[in-house]
C-alpha cells in the first residue's frame, strides 16, 4: 500500500488536520490504532491493540478509535473507510469482560454510552465504511462491523462471527440488539442473538451477515474493489415489513421465547430480555432503541447469574489457552488411534479435521469400515451446516489411515487407545503397543473408568502412560479430563495439555482415582435417580425435576442414551472402589438382564419406538416433589463434587465445577456444584433435614445427600 502515515499527512496537508495542540497531537501518541490515508484518500483504521494477542474494546481502545473518527471528520475528502485488525486470530474478540466484571455500575454504564456513541459516530460518517474481517469478530467486534455498510470476511478457520453476549448472562448493547435485525430481518438476528452461536465465514455470507468471503491475502483488494466499484446492494426483503407488523412481530416474539423457555426453562434472564430488546428495536427510532440495550445491559450486569456465566468464562479461556505450569510440552501432528467403535472414530474425526494425520487401527475390518463411515458422515454434516467445505472434507478423509495390520507404530509420538472397556483387553493392547512405538511415545488410553495406574505399572515405562478421556459424541463435548498418574512424567502432562488445547477442546487434569473427576460425580446422582425412581417417583418427575434445577437432559433420559449396560458396568466400578457409600442398583441390573438397555434396544426407563407422536407424560400434582427430588439429586452431586475436592483430585477445585459444566451440562448459571452449594448453604442450612427426613430411604442407598464441608 502506496501509503502515509497520518503524522506525515498532518505535515503534508495542512487541511487534514491543525496541528498541536489539537487533537492531531494527540492522533500521533495512539497505541492500539494505525490510521492511514492512501493515495485514493480511503482511510485505513487498524486494530492493533499494545502488548495483547487480542484486540478488544475497553475505555482506552474506544477512546483511540473516537480519535480516529474524529480526525476523519475534520478531513473533507476522505472517500472511503477500511476498518481491519493487526492479529493474527482475532479482529476484535469482543468487550474487556474484565473491566466488566470488576467495575462498578456507574463505570459500566459509562463503558456501554462510550461504546454506543463512538459506534454511532462510525456509522455516521458520510463516506463509505467497510470492515475487513480476520479472525474472531464477537461481541462488540462484531458490533462495530454492524456500524458499518459493509463486510468481508476471511475465509480463514479463524474467522468465526457472532454475538455471544447473552451466553454470558448479557445483551449486545453496542447497537448489535438494534443493527443486527435492521440488516438480517427480526428472525435471523433473533436466532443468532438468543443462541449466542458463531458463525464460520461461509455460514455468515449465507446468512447475509457479510457481503464478500475471501482468502485473507485478498482482503485488501477487496476493499478496493468495493470502493472503486461501489458498495454491494443490499435490496431489503419484503419479509423485513411484513415482520414489523405489530401482530407479527408480537406473534415471532412469542414463538422464540416459547423456544428459549423449553429449553432453558426461565431460568437464564439474558436471551428473554434480548428478544425484548430486539423485537422492540426493529421497529423503534435508532435512539430509543439504544436507550433500551442500556437499560437492559445494566439490569443485567450485576447479577449473581451473569457474574457466574462470566467467570466460567475465564475458567474455560484459562484452561484452554495457559500451558501446563510444568514440563516441556511437544507439539504433536501425528496420531495412533487404537479402536474404530464409537469412541476411537469420534477421536479420529476430531484430530484429522484439526489437521493432523491419523492411523485408525482396529482388530475388526468390520469396525474399521463402520468407523470411517461414521468419520465420512461427521464430514458430511460439517459441509451441509456449512462449518466445512467439500475440499476440507476431502483432506480430512485423507488425512486418516484406516490400518487393520499391527504395523510399526515408530512415527507416532502420541497412540491413543479407544479399545473395549476390559482391563485385561488393555493390558495386552498396551504391552504390544509398547513393543510396536517409538522410545518417547505417550500412551494414551480413553478408558472411562479403569485405573491408568494399575495399567501404567503393567509397562517398563510408566511415566510416559496418561489418560485422555475424551466424552461422547466427541465433536460436540468440549471437555478431555487428562488423566495423570503418580508416575506421569511432566513432560508428559505438558505435551498432552497443549495438544488438547490444540484440538479445540479443554483439558482438564485429574489425579488417576476411579471414575475420575466427571463420572465419580455423575454416577452417584444416576444411582441416586434410579433410587428414587424405585421408591415411587415417575421417571418424568425425577427429569423434569433436574431439567428446571437446570441440568440439559434429566438423568433417567440420560441413563437410556448412555445405555443401561454401560452405566451398570461403570457404577459397579465405583461401588468396589467406593463401598462404604455406594452399593449396585438391583433395579437397573434387573432391567439389563432383561435386555431393557434404554434407546438402543428400544427400551430402558421410557419406550423408544418409531412414533412421531409426542409421549404423554405424567402431570406434574405436588410440586414439593419436584423440589425435593431437585434438592436431593443435586446436594449430591455438590456432595460428591466436595470429596474430590478434599482429595485434591485437581490442582483447584474450580476445575471441578469446570469439568461438570462442560462434560456434564451442569448449569453454568449456578457456576458449577462447589459454586452453587457455598450460596445454597448459606442460604438453607436447615433444608437437607427437612428433605432427608420427607424422602422414603431406599433400599440400598447412597449415603445420604449432605453437604459434605470442603
Ligand atoms: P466400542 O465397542 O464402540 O469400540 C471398541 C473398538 O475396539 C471396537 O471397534 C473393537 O473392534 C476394537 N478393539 C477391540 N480389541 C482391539 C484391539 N486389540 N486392537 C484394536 N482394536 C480393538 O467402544 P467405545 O464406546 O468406542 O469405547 C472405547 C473406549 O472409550 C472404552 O474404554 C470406553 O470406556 C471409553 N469411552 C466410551 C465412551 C462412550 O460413551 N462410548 C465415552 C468415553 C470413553
Amino acid at each position: 500500500m502506496n501509503s502515509h502515515l497520518l503524522d506525515k499527512i498532518v505535515a503534508e496537508k495542512d487541511s487534514f488536520v491543525p496541528r498541536p495542540p489539537t487533537p492531531a497531537t494527540r492522533i500521533q501518541s495512539l497505541r492500539h490504532f494505525r490510521l492511514i490515508m492512501d493515495e485514493n484518500d480511503t482511510a485505513w483504521i487498524t486494530f492493533d491493540m499494545a502488548g495483547s494477542a487480542a484486540n478488544v474494546w475497553n475505555e482506552t481502545t474506544l477512546r483511540e478509535f473516537d480519535l480516529c473518527l474524529d480526525a476523519l471528520s475534520r478531513q473533507g475528502s476522505v472517500k472511503a473507510l477500511i476498518l481491519s485488525s493487526a492479529k493474527d486470530k482475532i479482529f476484535v474478540a469482543g468487550a474487556d469482560l474484565k473491566a466488566v466484571r470488576s467495575a462498578p455500575v456507574r463505570r459500566v454504564e459509562t463503558l456501554i454510552e462510550r461504546g454506543q456513541a463512538v459506534f454511532n459516530r462510525l456509522a455516521a460518517l458520510p463516506c463509505p465504511k467497510i470492515a475487513l474481517i480476520h479472525g474472531a469478530c464477537l461481541g462488540g467486534g462484531l458490533e462495530v462491523t454492524l456500524a458499518c455498510n459493509a463486510r468481508i470476511a476471511s475465509d480463514s478457520s479463524h474467522t468465526r462471527l457472532g454475538l455471544p453476549e447473552t451466553q454470558l448472562g448479557l445483551i449486545p448493547a453496542w447497537g448489535g440488539s438494534t443493527r443486527l435485525p435492521r440488516l438480517l430481518g427480526l428472525p435471523a438476528a433473533l436466532d443468532l442473538i438468543v443462541s449466542g452461536r458463531q458463525l464460520k465465514p461461509r455460514q455468515a455470507l449465507w446468512r447475509g451477515l457479510v457481503d464478500k468471503v475471501v482468502p485473507r491475502e485478498h482482503l485488501e483488494a477487496a476493499a478496493r474493489h468495493m470502493v472503486a466499484h461501489g458498495l454491494p446492494d443490499r435490496v431489503q426483503p419484503l419479509s423485513h415489513t411484513f415482520w414489523k407488523l405489530p401482530g407479527i412481530r408480537q406473534a415471532l416474539a412469542h414463538h422464540v421465547r416459547g423456544q428459549v423457555m423449553a429449553k432453558t426453562r426461565g431460568l437464564y434472564q439474558a436471551p428473554l430480555r434480548a428478544i425484548e430488546v430486539a423485537v422492540n428495536a426493529s421497529v423503534l427510532p435508532m435512539n430509543k432503541a439504544l436507550e433500551q440495550e442500556r437499560h437492559a445491559i445494566l439490569d443485567l450486569a450485576l447479577t449473581p447469574q451473569t457474574e457466574h456465566l462470566i467467570d466460567v468464562f475465564f475458567r474455560k479461556e484459562e484452561a484452554s489457552k495457559k500451558p501446563h505450569p510444568r514440563g516441556v510440552s511437544l507439539t504433536i501432528h501425528d496420531v495412533a488411534v487404537i479402536g474404530a467403535g464409537v469412541m476411537g472414530s469420534g477421536i479420529a474425526h476430531w484430530i484429522a479435521s484439526k489437521g493432523n494425520h491419523v492411523l485408525m487401527q482396529d482388530v475388526s475390518t468390520q469396525s474399521l469400515g463402520s468407523g470411517l463411515n461414521r468419520v465420512n458422515q461427521l464430514l458430511k454434516e460439517g459441509v451441509k451446516r456449512r462449518a466445512i467445505t467439500q475440499k476440507d472434507l476431502r483432506d480430512s478423509l485423507d488425512r486418516i489411515t484406516p490400518e487393520h495390520e499391527p504395523v510399526p507404530l515408530t512415527r507416532y509420538p502420541l497412540i491413543i487407545e479407544a479399545a473395549t472397556e476390559d482391563m485385561v483387553l488393555k493390558k495386552k493392547i498396551f504391552a504390544n503397543l509398547a513393543e510396536r512405538a517409538g522410545p518417547d511415545a505417550i500412551l494414551a488410553t480413553n478408558t472411562s473408568a479403569l485405573s491408568v495406574t494399575e495399567l501404567a505399572r503393567s509397562l517398563p515405562h510408566p511415566e510416559r502412560v496418561i489418560g485422555l478421556h475424551f466424552f461422547n459424541p466427541v465433536h460436540r463435548m468440549p471437555l478431555v479430563e487428562i488423566i495423570v498418574t503418580e508416575d506421569t512424567s511432566d513432560d508428559v502432562i505438558a505435551t498432552a495439555v497443549t495438544f488438547v488445547q490444540r484440538l479445540g477442546k479443554t483439558p482438564v487434569v485429574v489425579k488417576d482415582s476411579p471414575g475420575f473427576v466427571v463420572n465419580r460425580i455423575l454416577m452417584p446422582y444416576l444411582m441416586e435417580a434410579v433410587r428414587l425412581h424405585e421408591s415411587g417417583i415417575s421417571a418424568d418427575i425425577i427429569d423434569e425435576a433436574m431439567l428446571e434445577f437446570g441440568m440439559p437432559m434429566g438423568p433417567m433420559r440420560l441413563l437410556d442414551e448412555i445405555g443401561l449396560d454401560v452405566a451398570a458396568h461403570v457404577a459397579s466400578t465405583l461401588c468396589v472402589a467406593y463401598p462404604d457409600r455406594m452399593a449396585p442398583s438391583d433395579l437397573l441390573n434387573l432391567m439389563v438382564a432383561e435386555g431393557k438397555l434404554g434407546k438402543k434396544s428400544g427400551e430402558g426407563f421410557y419406550k423408544h419406538g418409531q412414533s412421531k407422536l409426542p409421549r404423554k407424560r405424567d402431570k406434574i400434582k405436588d410440586h414439593t416433589q419436584v423440589e425435593q427430588v431437585q434438592h436431593r439429586l443435586a446436594l449430591l452431586i455438590s456432595n460428591e463434587a466436595a470429596r474430590c475436592a478434599d482429595e485434591g483430585l485437581t490442582r483447584d477445585p474450580a476445575d471441578i465445577d469446570l469439568a461438570m459444566i462442560l462434560g456434564t451440562g451442569y448449569p453454568p448459571s449456578r457456576g458449577g456444584p462447589l459454586s452453587w452449594i457455598h450460596e445454597y448453604g448459606a442460604d438453607n442450612a436447615s433444608v437437607e433435614l427437612r428433605l432427608l427426613a420427607s424422602s422414603t430411604p431406599p433400599p440400598h442407598s447412597f449415603e445420604p445427600a449432605r453437604f459434605h464441608e470442603v
